[in-house]
């Protein structure tokens, strides 16, 4: 059955997978709905997208996007109420970053109703696949890559645009405890940090496992130059709290600009909670960790939300942080989930 609504052709699938998911059991983005959305670019414009039945993509090997790694993705989520009313958090931010993203990797820029109006076609018919159980969510995962052919090393003439989603389960990461990274970056100056390019994760992969084997679960990405500066928490940005004052780095080259971030910072001041955006020095966080003004750190990206860290490693030695409830990482947590999930008000006009 086909039907073209919004400009919008959409081919729904003839049998639909949900009766055989687990809605109680969901790991995060393992299984994927029924529908996607596809959208080519060709002949220098992009072409209207469709919607069709979740499937394998056919790409010729000698596709730019296997090569040369032009590849830009994002991420977000959906959230349904107690009313079935389905919302989104911030979406204009995950396209105006992708086109961020795309534009340094020279991958042509997506226009907004395409993202936007694609993005709610597909949700509308996807509906019945958002969970409702506590912290659960379908996450979205919007990615535009070169599937234009050939060996040059030279951008693409041919991209593909897609949306697939996944239900996904409550992000529940335990203690992490991370290791500080004193070799390894993940970005420098110049370089395409900011950017969410898939090439970004492949570089982090290696330096991750190394960290692994050592007992820790991730990594806190420190400046290329001296890896003095806290910069990102694996594919998080960072926060620390000292005394009670919360400290995140600025964003720059090197760091992504998350939107769990920025709304964070931002309820912070709506609070008076002390917010400083600046650069913050291993040695310092360290002191902290030894002097006992080191209360929190946690990371913050749209899948885990906020994510606490028990304690790292630096230099040989482990520091633990303390244990206590009423955290920030909590409060913050809590707000944004209740926002997102519109069981409070959203005096930030956030959800969408
Ligand atoms: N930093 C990196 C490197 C990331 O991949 C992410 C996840 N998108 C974040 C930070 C957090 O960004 P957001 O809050 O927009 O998910």
């Amino acid at each position: 059955m086909s039907a073209i609504i919004n400009n919008i052709e959409i081919v729904k699938t003839e049998s639909s997978k949900i009766n055989e998911v687990d809605f109680d059991n969901l790991k995060f983005g393992s299984v994927f709905s029924d529908h996607m959305l596809v959208c080519d670019y060709k002949n220098g414009k992009w072409e209207a997208p469709k919607i069709m039945p979740y499937q394998p993509i056919t790409l010729d090997p000698s596709a730019k996007i296997f090569h040369y790694g032009q590849s830009v993705f994002e991420g977000m989520k959906a959230y349904k109420d107690i009313n079935d009313k389905v919302w989104l958090f911030r979406p204009l931010d995950n396209w105006k970053r992708l086109n961020i993203s795309s534009k340094r990797l020279a991958i042509p820029e997506l226009p907004e109703d395409y993202f936007m109006e694609g993005l709610k076609a597909l949700l509308e018919l996807d509906k019945d696949w958002i969970p409702t159980n506590d912290g659960s969510s379908l996450y979205i995962r919007p990615f535009v890559f070169a599937s234009g052919e050939g060996f040059h090393a030279s951008p693409a003439d041919e991209y593909k645009f897609i949306i697939c989603t996944a239900p996904s389960g409550s992000y529940f990461s335990g203690d992490v405890k991370v290791l500080i990274e004193q070799t390894y970056s993940r970005s420098a100056n110049g370089g395409v940090g900011f950017a969410k390019a898939g090439g970004n994760y492949a570089g982090q992969f290696y330096p991750t496992q190394l960290a692994v084997k050592k007992g820790y679960q991730q990594v806190i990405w420190t400046d290329d130059n001296n890896h003095e500066y806290i910069e990102e928490a694996g594919a998080m940005n960072i926060f620390v709290r000292i005394n009670d004052t919360l400290i995140t780095g600025p964003t720059s080259d090197r760091i992504l600009d998350g939107i769990t971030r920025k709304s964070i910072i931002e309820i912070a001041e709506s609070q008076n909670i002390p917010v400083e955006v600046r650069k913050l020095s291993v040695k310092e966080v360290v002191e902290a960790a030894e002097n006992g003004t080191l209360k929190e750190m946690f990371g913050a990206g749209t899948a885990a939300v906020v994510s606490p860290i028990s304690g790292f490693g630096y230099n040989g030695v482990d520091y633990d942080l303390p244990k206590f409830d009423d955290t920030y990482a909590s409060y913050f947590k809590k707000r944004i989930t209740d926002i997102q999930t519109n069981k409070s008000e959203d005096p930030f006009g956030w959800r969408f």
